[in-house]
C-alpha cells in the first residue's frame, strides 16, 4: 500500500472512529441495525514494528516534561468515558505508540510525543492529554476489525461454534473450556512460546498469558448481564467481540485484592506495567494480536475477519 493510501485510509479510519469513542468505546460496539447489508471484510493493518527511540534526554522539552510529569499522577480526564486521575496507567501504550522506550516525564519522551503529534498534522506541544490520547486510542482501536464494523454500525456475526477449537488444559485458567477459531489459537501458541522463550520472568510463572476468556455466544453475554449485573456497561450484552472467536482475555497478574479482569484501576495499573503486559505490547503484533487500551487482558487476533451478519 502506497504511503499516500496508508495516509489516506487513517485519516478515514481515524474519523469513523472519533464518532465512535465519543461514546465509551468498550471491548464492545452498538446494536447491529436491522436489514443492514453487511460491509466488504475489513483488513486490519497493523505497522510494522518501529525501532524504539532510548535517547531519553531531549534539550529543549525539559518544560513539557515537567508539565508531564504532573499530569502523569494529576491529570483528570475522562479517556474512555469514566472519570480517572492520571494516565500512568495508558503510559505503556503511548510510549508504544510514539515509538519511544523513555519513562513518561523524560524530556526524550516528550519530544517523541511532539514528533507523533506533528505526523498527525496537529500542535506538537509533547504534552499528554484527552485530546492527544483520543486520537492516540483511535489509531490503535483502528487496527480492530471489530471496531471498524462497529463504527460502521455494524455489529460483527458469531462465530459458528462447531467450528471453533477448545484450548488445552495447560493454556487455560480456570474451569471453563475455553473456545477460538483454530488459527486464532495457533497464532496465540506462538506467541505465548516466543513470550516465554524471551523473557525469563514469563517462563517463570505459567499462569501467566493462560486464556481465562475466549469466545462467548451472545446469549451467554446477555444472561451474564442479566443475573450478575456484569454488563460492562450495555454494550457487552449487545455485541462483544468475544462472539467473533477471535477475542481472548490473557491472564497478566493482578492486584492483590483483585480479579484478573477487574478494571479497577489500580488492578489496571498493577497489569499495565507488569511484564507481561509489557511484552505483549512490545510483541504481540508479530503475532497479530492488538490490544482494546482500556483492558489490558483483552487482546484480538487480526489474521482473519470477524463474520459479518
Ligand atoms: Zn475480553
Amino acid at each position: 500500500m502506497s504511503s499516500l493510501l496508508r495516509v489516506g485510509w487513517g485519516l478515514v479510519v481515524t474519523a469513523a472512529l472519533l464518532g465512535l469513542v465519543a461514546f465509551r468505546v468498550t471491548g464492545c460496539a452498538p446494536a447491529p441495525r436491522p436489514g443492514r447489508p453487511a460491509p466488504p471484510p475489513i483488513a486490519a493493518e497493523i505497522p510494522p514494528r518501529r525501532i524504539l527511540s532510548h535517547d531519553c534526554q531531549a534539550p529543549g522539552w525539559e518544560q513539557a516534561a515537567q508539565i508531564n510529569a504532573s499530569s502523569l499522577g494529576g491529570l483528570y480526564w475522562a479517556p474512555f468515558g469514566r472519570d480517572e486521575v492520571g494516565w500512568r496507567i495508558y503510559a505503556p501504550i503511548i510510549a508504544r505508540e510514539i515509538g519511544v522506550d523513555c519513562p513518561p516525564h523524560s524530556t526524550g519522551f516528550a519530544r517523541a510525543l511532539a514528533d507523533w503529534q506533528r505526523r498527525q498534522g496537529f500542535e506538537a506541544s509533547g504534552l499528554v492529554s484527552q485530546f492527544t490520547f483520543i486520537r492516540l486510542k483511535g489509531v490503535v482501536q483502528g487496527r480492530r476489525p471489530f471496531v471498524l464494523l462497529a463504527a460502521q454500525g455494524v455489529c460483527a456475526a458469531a462465530a459458528d461454534e462447531a467450528g471453533l477449537a477448545v484450548g488445552r488444559p495447560d493454556e487455560v485458567l480456570g474451569d471453563k473450556p475455553v473456545l477460538l477459531r483454530p488459527a486464532a489459537f495457533s497464532a496465540y501458541r506462538r506467541m505465548v512460546a516466543a513470550a516465554r522463550a524471551e523473557t525469563p520472568e514469563l517462563a517463570a510463572d505459567p499462569d501467566l498469558l493462560k486464556i481465562f476468556s475466549g469466545y462467548r455466544s451472545p446469549a451467554y453475554d446477555a444472561a451474564r448481564c442479566a443475573t450478575q449485573n456484569n454488563c460492562n456497561g450495555r454494550e457487552r450484552a449487545n455485541c462483544s467481540p468475544h462472539r467473533t472467536g477471535l477475542a481472548m482475555d490473557l491472564y497478566l497478574g493482578h492486584a492483590p485484592g483483585f480479579l484478573a479482569d477487574s478494571s479497577a484501576d489500580a488492578n489496571r495499573l498493577y497489569m499495565t506495567q507488569a511484564p507481561a503486559y509489557r511484552w505483549l505490547l512490545a510483541n504481540a503484533d508479530r503475532f497479530g494480536f492488538v490490544n482494546y487500551p482500556f483492558e489490558p487482558w483483552h487482546w484480538e487476533w487480526t489474521g482473519e475477519n470477524p463474520q459479518t451478519p
